[in-house]
């Protein structure tokens, strides 16, 4: 597994243990089908970094979210990655509008990822990481 900065590499282990087995796991699965370590480009993030990016939720704060990126992915690679861990992990995944969703699609903003979120029953309190 790849990470855009150290500051995202440092905070992988402050997410939720089951955040860090499904990003481990969908690595793996990218690595030996595909022969792709996926790149992280955001784990845990803070009250001024999510206001500054204008997130709207808070599923990163709380330590329950992570991002990958999938600009340089085939697009077989990102279907798979989507189908084969919502039907494992999706009873975990955060709910919106009613809807479980562990795994959202985000062509926009800082570059095409996948948003992988957690319900809400495993957010963890918020930490600030100011120096
Ligand atoms: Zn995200």
């Amino acid at each position: 597994m790849k990470f855009k900065t150290k500051d995202v590499e440092t905070r992988f282990t402050d997410m939720a243990d089951l955040a860090q087995r499904i990003a481990k796991e969908m690595d793996l699965y990218s690595q030996e089908k595909y022969g792709i370590q996926l790149t992280l480009t955001t784990t845990v993030s803070t009250k001024a970094e999510d206001t500054e990016l204008s997130r709207t939720s808070d599923t990163h704060r709380t330590r329950r979210a992570f991002d990958i990126r999938t600009g340089d992915l085939p697009d077989e690679l990102v279907a798979e990655l989507c189908s084969v861990f919502r039907k494992k992990y999706g009873r975990f995944g955060a709910v919106t509008s009613a809807l479980p969703s562990l795994i959202v699609y985000r062509p926009h903003g800082t570059g095409p990822h996948l948003h992988v979120q957690l319900s809400r029953k495993y957010a963890l309190t918020e930490i600030n990481y100011d120096k």
